[in-house]
């Protein structure tokens, strides 16, 4: 078995080598020959934390395995990341171990992956503002992987805690684009693709503040009872997603769906449009919304893809379990 620790894991990995595995994965679920295990996510009644489990198995790339971690809101007291992540991969026809590496980088990078991917695929390829609402540890990553998609000049931002986009500001202008701070309505104006990565529980977003042709990502809501954009938004919106079962019960569409604003038939998976069985956008006025909210198969797929540089390298600790 081979570990690969956080801090290997985080020199390692590359933005492209991510999408490349994100994308692959996503294509292979839209085949039916990758799928994801039902979830484990449980508050342990210990350290408030809550911990649980996010597995699958990819037969076209023979990935099998698991991440497991999750939420230990004291941690940063202890100057440790509050998201914890750890993923172990196993030989698919023995079951043996095969590798065990740290996934807290890995993590950020997969899902900037997804909405990169998102990006790449259904936004108009004449893009040149970003709008990013969100400025918490993720949003570095998004900004990153979305300004390697389409040739942005300015990235327009707006954060619930105005102080923390003095650190996006300074990631953006390292990328070599402008910054600007807007009000969330002169955003969306602004805006030709809008990745939103918050932990908000209400909509940050209106339905008629959005201009014809704009793509969104909408990135940060994974659990129930999160919220990132109006409802009605989501309901007028083309909507993509990364796995339907997923997105109808914790991600963004779950409550344009829960009122019956949206049906589930009318959510296409992004790995439909990877494969060319879905057309993606089809028209330069189409508001097109990718709804990421992560599953397991990403993280697999960006562990696999670490441990295959880290053997290509030589690097990484040998273990016999
Ligand atoms: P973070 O704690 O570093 O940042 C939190 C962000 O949410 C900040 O921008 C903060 O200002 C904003 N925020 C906090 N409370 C808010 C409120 N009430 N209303 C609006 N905004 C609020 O977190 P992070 O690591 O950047 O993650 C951001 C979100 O993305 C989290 O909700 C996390 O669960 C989610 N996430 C999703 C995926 C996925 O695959 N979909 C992966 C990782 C993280």
């Amino acid at each position: 078995m081979l570990i690969v620790s956080e801090e290997r894991a985080s020199e390692l990995m590359t933005e492209t080598a991510g999408f490349a595995a994100v994308e692959a994965v996503f294509a292979a679920m839209s085949r039916g020959e990758a799928y994801n295990f039902p979830v484990i996510r449980e508050a342990i009644g210990h350290a408030d934390a809550l911990y649980g489990f996010k597995s699958g198995f990819d037969r076209a790339g023979l990935t099998l395995g698991l991440k497991s971690g999750g939420y230990w809101p004291g941690n940063m007291a202890r100057g440790l990341p509050n998201h914890q992540s750890t993923v172990f991969l196993f030989d698919p026809d023995t079951g043996r171990p095969t590798a065990m590496v740290g996934g807290n980088h890995l993590t950020a990078i997969r899902t900037a992956a997804a909405s990169a991917i998102s990006i790449q695929y259904l936004s108009r390829s004449d893009s040149r503002t970003l709008g990013m609402v969100g400025a918490g540890h993720q949003s570095h990553f998004q900004v990153r992987a979305a300004a390697a998609q389409r040739s942005f000049e300015r990235v327009v931002a707006w954060n619930f805690h105005p102080e923390m986009l003095d650190g996006l500001e300074k990631t953006v202008r390292g990328l070599g684009l402008d910054f600007e701070r807007l009000e969330q309505p002169e955003l969306c104006q602004a805006a030709d693709v809008i990745i939103t990565i918050t932990s908000s529980q209400d909509p940050l977003l209106m339905a008629d503040w959005i201009k014809p042709g704009t793509h969104l990502a909408c990135m940060g809501t994974d659990t129930r009872g999160k919220m990132e954009v109006d409802k009605h938004l989501v309901a007028a919106a083309s909507v993509f997603t990364d796995e339907i079962a997923q997105s109808v019960t914790i991600g963004e569409t779950q409550h344009a769906v829960g009122d019956g604003l949206l049906a589930k038939d009318a959510i296409t998976s992004i790995g439909d449009v990877i494969n060319g069985t879905h057309e993606g956008r089809t028209s330069p006025e189409q508001v097109t919304l990718f709804d990421g909210t992560g599953v397991g198969l990403q993280d697999l797929a960006v562990a696999r893809a670490v441990v295959d540089i880290a053997l290509d390298q030589g690097v990484g600790q040998r273990v016999d379990l």
